[in-house]
């Protein structure tokens, strides 16, 4: 198919003449948040319907020139990507399963009806910048290269229609973690009012606007003081589905780790397929079914479920310590991290980081 087709050229460099200067770049390094400062360049292709992939190229970190007209302002035609990388002790660079990613954003792309980008020249963008901006990559600990891969569609015209014409974007940003206080439990507000994605929708794919979305549950959430908004499917109103941007795990008491499944209403985590794996090699029963909103306050109650935590690319793996809605406010367990969570998040990190054998061969060098 079209999508495994090997076209990648050679990502032309055109260089950034105002790159920072090797103190400005060590103090950033030095200070890391999340996703406030970015390298000195970008990756980028462009695609027409007439000439499909082209003008493969690295340039200098800059505000876009968009036609204000373009499809991407008006329609949302935007799908994107989160991966990390990171430096090993070793000195090498690399990242973790960009294949996954690759593949998810051909999926995405599908549903939004944006042009799939071959997983190679995704592979290629992700080579060709990460290697030019090597010495941007953090190495104080719990930090990476966070890598943000999009489109745009940049179609021209007011009419709804299919882009024309699209850009792709790769851009870095040197990162610490996710949530500032470490591996702290976080709590989650059980969302009654606002759905996600509901079936038949987009839910599936990493498009902007879903995020968009979930900021006004997310400032209610806020509001009454939790951390992350937990949605329910649409139809029922009673199954779990997943986080703002992550998934979710429920560990049992006999040991047994439930997950929702994948309805098409959830974003497939690279992070979540990743821990079952684990999980499973680790000997521990994994589930993925549906869990209502009910058996886990239920399960909460009376001490059959041992543990919740969250999954994703940015955030790793966090504890749940507490949840909460408009009828109800529990504590999870002790509200401390349990076992279950605090090992995968460790063997985990451990492949990531260059700490364990990478037995799995996930990740992949630059
Ligand atoms: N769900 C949503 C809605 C997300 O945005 C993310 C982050 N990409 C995840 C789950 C976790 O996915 P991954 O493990 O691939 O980062």
């Amino acid at each position: 198919s079209a999508t495994d087709a090997s076209t990648a050229e050679a990502f032309r460099v055109v260089a950034n003449p105002n790159p920072a200067t090797e103190a400005e770049r060590a103090e950033k390094l030095s200070s890391l948040k999340f996703g406030v400062n970015f390298t000195d360049h970008m990756a980028r292709m462009t695609w027409s319907m007439d000439e499909g992939w082209t003008d493969r190229r690295i340039e200098p970190y800059a505000p876009l020139q968009l036609d204000p007209a373009s499809s991407v302002l008006h329609y949302a035609s935007e799908i994107f990507e989160g991966l990390k990388a990171y430096k090993w002790a070793d000195g090498t660079i690399r990242t973790f399963r960009p294949q996954a990613n690759a593949e998810r954003f051909q999926r995405s792309a599908w549903r939004m009806a944006l042009p799939e980008l071959p997983t190679e020249d995704f592979m290629a963008s992700i080579r060709a910048l990460v290697e030019l901006e090597k010495d941007w990559v953090p190495t104080i600990p719990e930090s990476s290269l966070y890598l943000r891969p999009f489109l745009i569609g940049t179609d021209v015209f007011l009419g709804l229609r299919q882009p024309m014409t699209v850009d792709y974007l790769l851009i870095a940003s040197p990162s610490g973690p996710y949530f500032s206080g470490g591996v702290k439990p976080v709590s989650i507000w059980v969302e009654q009012e606002y759905h996600r994605a509901g079936p038949g929708g987009t839910g599936a794919a990493k498009c902007g606007g879903n995020y968009a979305s979930s900021l006004r549950p997310q400032i209610e959430a806020g509001k009454r003081g939790y951390d992350q908004v937990l949605y329910l499917d649409a139809k029922t109103d009673t199954v779990l589905e997943e986080l703002g941007g992550m998934n979710v795990f429920v560990v049992m008491k006999d040991g047994t780790v439930v997950t929702p499944v994948l309805t098409g209403n959830l974003l497939e985590g690279v992070t979540r397929a990743s821990i079952i794996q684990l999980l499973e090699d680790d000997h521990l029963k994994v589930v993925e079914r549906d869990i209502t909103i009910k058996e886990l306050r239920d399960g909460v109650a009376s001490g059959d479920v041992a543990e919740v935590f969250a999954c994703g690319t940015a955030a790793v793996v966090t504890p749940i310590g507490k949840m909460g809605s408009t009828d109800f406010e529990q504590q999870v367990g002790d509200g401390q991290p349990g076992p279950v969570t605090l090992k995968v998040r460790q063997t985990l990190t451990d492949i990531q980081y260059g700490r364990a054998e990478d037995t799995y061969g996930w990740m992949e060098t630059i």
